[in-house]
């Protein structure tokens, strides 16, 4: 089998190594990619420390792909050699079931094969984009428009359409009154998204440190969450609060920011449980939510929106040889807003 060289993680937790790992033979419906710029997610490194459960070692993760198709199956008719693109969380699906024909791939009732950390369709352990290549079914890659930079979409790939997705399906627009709460990388998306949709945003922070971010991102208001007093200020102001926290969180407390009928959607996944009193999501029959990830198309439209309205990631490059220093600052909440691996600089 082919192979390429990336970045794994030898066992849980442990740092960084360059390895040489595998590319399959490109099927007939498959792309290879050479991969220009990989980001980091929140949850790649939920998946490298195990803090979801038992993962799959050795990993090379990444699910935020940007780069350039360099060969094509024999039966591939959605993209061809050049063109730039960018491939998600997922993989492979059974596109046959009710969710994928919907374009909800991330439902599939096969099972959803995701970009790393999983296993696919045929048995083979699934390698993510801190890689120079990654070989993909044409279904799950999506053109990246001329008007975004690579580097600046990669992050879309996830973080773009973890937010995209559920802004969408709880209808925001102009006159909606948005809270983001948390400003990472996905947090930073929202913003952007929400407002370019026409929403009035305040972004919820722990402190006032990102105060000038969030206001050159989009948003009209920043508050800082350590100050209580500021959030009872809060009650009963928002139409939708999308939560980014990738740790522990009062949800009760959010959830009392929202206005009756209200939406509390959830995309932040650590392991730890809420705890949320019946009687603070009966009084004003308000909403309690999650959203996974998006479908293809919609990533597409999700990019599509992004060239229009000259939206990409706001990002920090960095080589192969920084990758785990950069976990140790998403973790401590030191990124404005994205990591994005230069992926040329993965070398033996
Ligand atoms: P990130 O860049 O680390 O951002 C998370 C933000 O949460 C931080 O910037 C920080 O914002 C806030 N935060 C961090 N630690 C906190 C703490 N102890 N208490 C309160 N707030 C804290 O992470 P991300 O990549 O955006 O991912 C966020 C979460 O979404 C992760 O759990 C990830 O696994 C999950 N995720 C879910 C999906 C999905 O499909 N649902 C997809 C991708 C990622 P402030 O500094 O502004 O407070
Ligand atoms: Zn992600």
């Amino acid at each position: 089998m082919p192979s390429t060289t990336a970045l794994q993680a030898p066992s849980a937790g442990a740092p960084f190594e360059v390895a040489q790992v595998p590319v399959r033979d490109l099927r007939d419906d498959d792309i290879l990619i050479d991969i220009a710029f990989a980001g980091i997610c929140h949850s790649d490194i939920h998946q490298v420390r195990e803090e979801w459960g038992k993962a799959i070692f050795p990993m090379t993760p990444g699910h935020e792909i940007a780069g350039t198709v360099s060969a094509v199956g024999a039966g591939v008719t959605k993209h061809k050699v050049g063109d730039r693109v960018g491939v998600g969380c997922m993989v492979d699906s059974c596109g046959e079931c009710e969710y994928c024909k919907d374009g909800e791939e991330q439902y599939c009732t096969k099972g959803a094969v995701m970009t790393y950390n999983g296993t696919g369709y045929d048995g083979e352990e699934t390698k993510g984009g801190y890689s120079q290549q990654v070989a993909v079914s044409e279904r799950f890659v999506c053109r990246i428009p001329d008007g975004i930079e690579l580097d600046e979409a990669a992050p879309l790939l996830c973080a773009g359409i973890t937010t995209w997705a559920p802004l969408q399906r709880w209808g925001v627009g102009p006159g909606s009154k948005v809270a983001v709460v948390g400003l990472g990388g996905l947090g930073h998306m929202g913003v952007k998204f929400a407002a370019a949709l026409g929403a009035d945003v305040t972004v919820l922070s722990r402190t006032d440190a990102k105060k000038d971010d969030s206001v050159a991102l989009g948003a009209s208001a920043h508050i800082a969450t350590s100050d209580p007093a500021a959030l009872k200020g809060l009650r009963s102001s928002f139409d939708v609060i999308l939560n980014t926290v990738s740790a522990d969180l009062d949800a009760d407390m959010y959830i009392k920011l929202l206005k009756p009928l209200g939406v509390f959607v959830n995309v932040g996944l650590p392991p730890s449980a809420w705890s949320i009193r019946p009687g603070s999501v009966i009084s004003g029959s308000r909403v309690v939510a999650g959203s996974n990830i998006g479908g293809i198309q919609a990533t597409q439209d999700m990019l599509d929106f992004c060239a229009e309205k000259g939206i990409g990631a706001t990002i920090e490059t960095i080589s192969a040889d920084q990758v785990d220093d950069a976990y140790e600052k998403v973790v401590a909440g030191d990124v404005r807003y994205r990591y994005v691996i230069d992926t040329s600089t993965i070398t033996a």
